[in-house]
């Protein structure tokens, strides 16, 4: 079984966008208690690596880090677990909400541009980039950074996150790679 209610909500953004395909390498930023992992190796990528604040039981196929993701040694320390850059970041993080809107909307929001900048460190070219997010989409100066970064952005509701909650998702397709020089 799912290890968390959330795999249901990465099933439905990949039934719709078709984003894990078999061969390749991913990274789970926010894993525990892995339930994204678990649907990213069933759904046939043969390397998957995260990372949570919290341990996570081990998922088999899966490289499960402790530790905090704006480690700066944490992008080169995943790369080297999946043998190469990802094809795929995914990030369903989250912080320790405080029932006070606006701050908890300020924190997803650090972790999400946080996240970003995570994966334009280790994505290879045509890669993609899914990351929580508040309703009323990414902020404006995020959203300039992904049309830049990316071919394709769009947002998501997934049906299994709950009306009542802001959460949404954005997706963002076709990574370019910066090319020295340009
Ligand atoms: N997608 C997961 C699953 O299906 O099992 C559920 C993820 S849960 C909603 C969000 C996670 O983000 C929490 O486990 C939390 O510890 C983690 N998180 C929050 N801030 C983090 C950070 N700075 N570094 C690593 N993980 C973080």
């Amino acid at each position: 079984g799912w290890r968390s209610r959330a795999a249901f909500k990465l099933i439905e953004i990949d039934d719709r966008f078709h984003l894990i395909k078999p061969g390749m390498r991913i990274i789970d930023l926010g894993a525990a208690p892995g339930g994204w992992s678990q649907v990213a190796v069933k759904r046939g990528a043969t390397h998957v690596a995260g990372v949570d604040l919290l341990p996570v039981e081990p998922v088999a196929g899966a490289e499960l880090v402790e530790g905090d993701f704006t480690d700066p040694e944490m992008p080169d320390r995943l790369k080297l677990l999946l043998g190469g850059p990802a094809d795929l970041v995914l990030s369903d993080m989250a912080p320790n909400t405080t029932g006070h809107a606006p701050t908890d909307h300020l924190r997803i929001m650090g972790l999400a541009e946080g996240a970003l900048d995570f994966a334009l460190q280790v994505l290879a070219e045509g890669g993609g980039f899914v990351a929580k997010v508040f309703q009323g989409g990414s902020e404006q100066q995020m959203l300039d950074s992904m049309k830049k970064a990316f071919t394709s952005v769009r947002h998501v509701k997934p049906p299994a996150s709950r009306k009542e909650s802001s959460e949404l998702y954005v997706v963002a397709t076709g990574f370019r790679l910066a090319k020295p020089g340009g």
